[in-house]
């Protein structure tokens, strides 16, 4: 007999909250699907994985993660096609990733095995919050927290990671105004830019608020040093379109390793688009837009797949945008979308089946 520790352990809901959620009218990570799941390292082991309802926890009020930051995230989707089939995008990506930003903060690294037998079992039990149909998704939310109680500033010795999902629409994002950053920053050299730690976020939201307040949705981190060159959007990477030519920054570790990125980067090149992966000097940007030559900025992340910027503010002068015949940015979305709802060819292997 096989009396190996189960993989899982499972708790199903009672009655599903399904049919309390309009999803024709979805605000963004507002609503949770009916499962989660929840791991704890304790005894220096991760333990065995609990799917469970969505709810609530309890946490002492020492625990480290809510004096110290000791907490990282991912983001990452699921799509149903017309079949019924359920696909992650490039999930091994998110994994890797997420193991990358602990290593980063201290926080152990998860067992793959553990990621994507739970992550699977969560997609299977709710699969009916997976709407098939353009635009439609299952947002994806691991995240690892510390919880080990006791405010001595040094690194936990228990976590918790876990995996909430909500449904996700359209986000027809309205194309946003930008401010490029020259007071505040982002992240620094030798900082923590590149990992998805929770205070990443948490530290741009003042900024965001004085760029809002003067009519910009998002600010364009530069580099700390100089301010001269143009890095990120803060929850997406940035292109720039002179000409015909993309241009993004190389990643460092003062930029996040977007999946969206790297798969725009691989689209231009499939599609004969020249793309240049160099800094991207903020006089080169200026300069261009002064002369009509800047066609496009648009900003790529799982949550808007492409976001377009129609203008942008810099030393207190802005900028519209040209509009423009066929636009990188549609057909960057087009191409994403079409292999994400598992309508085009998927040429890369990109897709995750889950069955
Ligand atoms: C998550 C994130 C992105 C986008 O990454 P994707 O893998 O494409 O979703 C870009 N920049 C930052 C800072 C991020 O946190």
């Amino acid at each position: 007999m096989n009396v190996s520790k189960p993989l899982l352990n499972i708790k199903k809901i009672e009655k599903t909250r399904i049919n309390q959620v309009d999803f024709n009218n979805l605000a963004f990570g507002k609503n949770y699907s009916d499962h989660m799941m929840y791991c704890d390292y304790v005894d220096g082991e991760w333990q065995t994985p609990q799917i469970v309802p969505y709810g609530p926890m309890e946490y002492a009020p020492s625990a480290k993660v809510f004096h110290y930051g000791q907490a990282v995230f991912e983001g990452m989707k699921a799509f149903k096609d017309d079949n019924g089939e359920v696909h992650l995008f490039r999930p091994e990506q998110n994994f890797e990733r997420i193991n990358k930003s602990s290593k980063r903060l201290a926080i152990p690294e998860f067992p793959k095995d553990f990621f994507f037998e739970s992550l699977e079992t969560l997609l299977q039990l709710d699969t009916d919050w997976i709407k098939a149909g353009q635009g439609n998704s299952l947002y994806i939310r691991p995240f690892v927290i510390a919880t080990e109680e006791g405010v001595a500033a040094s690194p936990s010795d228990q976590y918790r990671f876990m995996i909430i999902t909500c449904p996700a629409q359209a986000y027809y994002s309205q194309p946003v105004k930008v401010i490029f950053a020259q007071e505040y920053s982002r992240s620094a050299d030798g900082g923590v830019g590149y990992a998805k730690a929770a205070g990443n976020y948490g530290a741009q939201f003042y900024p965001t608020n004085l760029a809002k307040e003067k009519g910009y949705q998002q600010v364009i981190w530069t580099d700390a040093k100089s301010h001269n060159y143009l890095e990120e959007a803060g929850t997406m990477n940035i292109f720039f379109r002179i000409g015909d030519k993309l241009l993004t920054a190389p990643t460092n570790d003062r930029i996040l390793d977007g999946v969206s990125r790297k798969s725009v980067i691989q689209l231009a090149k499939d599609n004969g688009i020249e793309i240049e992966i160099a800094p991207v000097e903020v006089k080169r940007i200026v300069e261009a837009a002064r002369k009509g030559e800047l066609k496009e900025i648009f900003g790529t992340g799982t949550a808007a797949t492409i976001a377009k910027v129609i203008g942008f503010e810099h030393d207190g002068v802005y900028r519209d945008l040209p509009e423009v015949e066929s636009p990188y940015s549609d057909f960057m979305k087009k191409s994403l979308q079409d292999i994400q709802y598992n309508r085009a060819e998927d040429k890369h292997g990109w897709l995750h089946k889950v069955s």
